[in-house]
């Protein structure tokens, strides 16, 4: 899954991964799992997301390689060129095109349980400020705007030239994803034959 920032990655690799029994790897989520542990890494992992900046390759395609198994779906991998050029077997790639007005103002009003991290945005907001398992929920320290505008500025310089690279291999699937989750996620059934 390819695109920016609140695109909808983490959403959509969650519903089809179920649906289809991928496996669903995202890489977002194993480096937050490291931050909640509290090691020096998690410390070093979490200064770096904060500011919006990409964690190093060296350990994102570690941490990444070891756990690929059967059929999955990489939710925020690969994130840039070196990144794309290590990973060679790959069948499609669905880019998720949202304009960045859009990203800012779905990420700065959505919220993460923290139990099980469901991420729920305006539109699907339980009242109260608990998620349906029972866990809180919270903005994540890097969805605040100014952290937001980084993440899409990081986006732009070094994820979306692998736009131009999957294109030209023949793999790119685009998918117009600035409109509501259900349309959104035939859109991306139909261009996957599932
Ligand atoms: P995500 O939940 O996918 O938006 O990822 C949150 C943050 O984790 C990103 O803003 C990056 O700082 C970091 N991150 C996630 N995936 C990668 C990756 N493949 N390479 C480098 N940094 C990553």
């Amino acid at each position: 899954m390819l695109g920016p920032v609140g695109s909808g990655k983490g959403s959509y690799s969650k519903v089809l991964a179920k649906e289809y029994g991928f496996k669903h790897l995202s890489t977002g989520d194993l480096l937050r799992e490291e931050i909640s542990s509290g090691s020096a890494l998690g410390q070093d992992i979490k200064n770096k997301v904060d500011a919006g900046e990409f964690v190093p390759d060296d350990l994102m395609i570690e941490m990444i390689g070891n756990r690929m198994e059967g059929d999955c779906i990489l939710d925020g991998f690969p994130r840039n060129l070196k990144q794309a050029e290590l990973l060679k077997d790959i069948d499609k790639v669905v880019f998720l095109d949202v304009p960045d007005e859009v990203v800012i103002e779905r990420l700065t009003q959505r919220r993460m349980c923290k139990k099980c991290g469901r991420i729920y945005g305006l539109n699907d907001m339980p009242s109260g400020s608990t998620c349906e398992c029972g866990g809180e929920l919270y903005q994540r320290d890097d969805d605040k705007e100014e952290v937001v505008r980084e993440r899409l500025e990081t986006y732009h310089r070094l994820t979306e030239p692998l736009i131009d690279f999957y294109s030209e291999k023949g793999l790119l699937i685009k998918i117009n994803a600035n409109d509501n989750f259900d349309i959104v996620l035939e859109r991306i059934k139909e261009a996957l034959s599932l």
